[in-house]
């Protein structure tokens, strides 16, 4: 079958490999003339390492990230939020903190090296179009066309709704890693948040939320305000390589949802399909598995029925908890460190959260077996 794709990012390319592997002919269309990723790190689940794995990549991004084992908030005033253990879970599962530009070349290079796949760079896919035979990119026919152009993309799946999130993240990557091994945050209230991500490569990802149209007032604030606040929050941010505003990228967040993400020859996948914020870090795990489950599934409809639980559960998760981690409401932050201790010490409730942070969870109540 000829399949099209859109978009060179985590879940196309896994769907070029995959589909590709599957003896099918591919083209991936990229809009970016020489691709690369930009951005800082972001944290892989099990779920997500089991894609890599199966596409032959996991030792390659073993090598560039970082392991992460916990999951460590805590208030300004030194109170605790959130503490999770993958161990807690299962003893080898773990987290894999790595900077996009090493996962995008682990990807990349593999599709380089795929003889079945066309790599059209540079061309910006404006025109759609599907009929009873074939779909078309920019007029050219295929039998099957992948949309995975990214949360910013104007191609959506019918009926979406996309709204843009009122936060975002600002990010910068700094050459240390104070606290290796666990993804920690800080919290002040529900207005201020900061982040260190160990990432691979001797790295640590710092992200600090920010609401998007705060974003001219902290650059006419300057970096060194910036860095006073970082510090007072956060004692251990590493600050040293941090010189120029061009160092940091601002990061906004959408939610999109749809009722399903195919029609009767196209299909959606990763952040074109379901983006939402990243509090509960699954956006490049729900790609990577929908790239696994398009790749598995006998008809489109198949695949929107197959990802419908898992992505439904994170998209109203992350809008559920968002709020209490990113929002103007800081009436939310007194409940959330009032029961946090309490039900962070209730096995059941661990239990779900270690779940969610995994990647699991299909359900309130329900969930796919871990990975093996
Ligand atoms: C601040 C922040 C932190 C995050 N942290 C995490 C995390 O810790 N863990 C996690 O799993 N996820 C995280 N995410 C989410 C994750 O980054 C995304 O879910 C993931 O990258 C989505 O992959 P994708 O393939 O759908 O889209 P993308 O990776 O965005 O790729 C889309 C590609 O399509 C191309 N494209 C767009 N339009 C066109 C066009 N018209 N023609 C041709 N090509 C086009 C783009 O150039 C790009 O290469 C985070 C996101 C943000 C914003």
């Amino acid at each position: 079958m000829r399949w099209g794709i859109v978009g060179a990012g985590t879940g196309g390319l896994a769907s070029a490999l995959l589909l590709a592997r599957q003896g099918h002919e591919v083209t991936l269309f990229e809009r970016v003339a020489e691709p690369t990723a930009v951005g800082a790190g972001l944290l892989l689940q099990p779920t997500g390492l089991a894609v890599l794995r199966r596409l032959g990549l996991l030792q390659r991004v073993l090598a560039h990230g970082s392991r992460v084992d916990r999951l460590w908030g805590l208030t300004a005033g030194g109170r605790m939020v959130l503490d999770l253990a993958y161990a807690d879970l299962r003893p080898d599962l773990f987290g894999l903190g790595i900077n996009r530009g090493a996962l995008f070349s682990a990807l990349w290079d593999a599709v380089c090296a795929e003889p079945t796949i066309n790599r059209r760079v540079g061309v910006d896919v404006r025109t759609l179009r599907e009929d009873d035979d074939s779909a078309t990119i920019e007029g050219e026919a295929f039998d099957r066309v992948v949309i995975a152009s990214g949360a910013r993309t104007p191609m959506r799946p019918p009926k979406a709704r996309a709204t843009p999130y009122p936060w975002g993240a600002l990010w910068f990557v700094a050459k240390a890693d104070p606290m290796p091994g666990v993804l920690y945050q800080r919290y002040r209230d529900t207005r201020k948040m900061i982040g260190l991500l160990p990432s691979g490569d001797g790295t640590v990802s710092v992200f600090w939320s920010l609401r998007a149209d705060a974003l001219e007032a902290w650059k006419a604030a300057g970096l060194s305000t910036w860095k006073d606040e970082m510090a007072t929050l956060m004692p251990e941010v590493p600050l040293g390589d941090l010189r120029e505003p061009e160092q940091v990228i601002f990061a906004p967040y959408f939610d999109v949802v749809a009722p399903a993400w195919h029609t009767k020859r196209m299909v959606w996948l990763g952040d074109a399909a379901h983006a939402m914020s990243p509090q509960l870090g699954q956006g490049a795990n729900l790609a990577l598995q929908d790239a696994a489950a398009l790749a598995d599934c006998a008809d489109l409809a198949d695949y929107s029925q197959r990802r419908r639980a898992q992505v439904g559960f994170y998209s109203m998760a992350s809008r559920a908890l968002t709020p209490f981690f990113q929002s103007s409401l800081p009436i939310l932050a007194p409940p959330r460190d009032l029961v946090a201790g309490p039900l962070n010490a209730w096995g059941w409730y661990r239990r779900q959260m270690l779940a969610s942070l995994a990647g699991i969870k299909t359900g309130l109540f329900s969930e796919m077996p871990l990975p093996g």
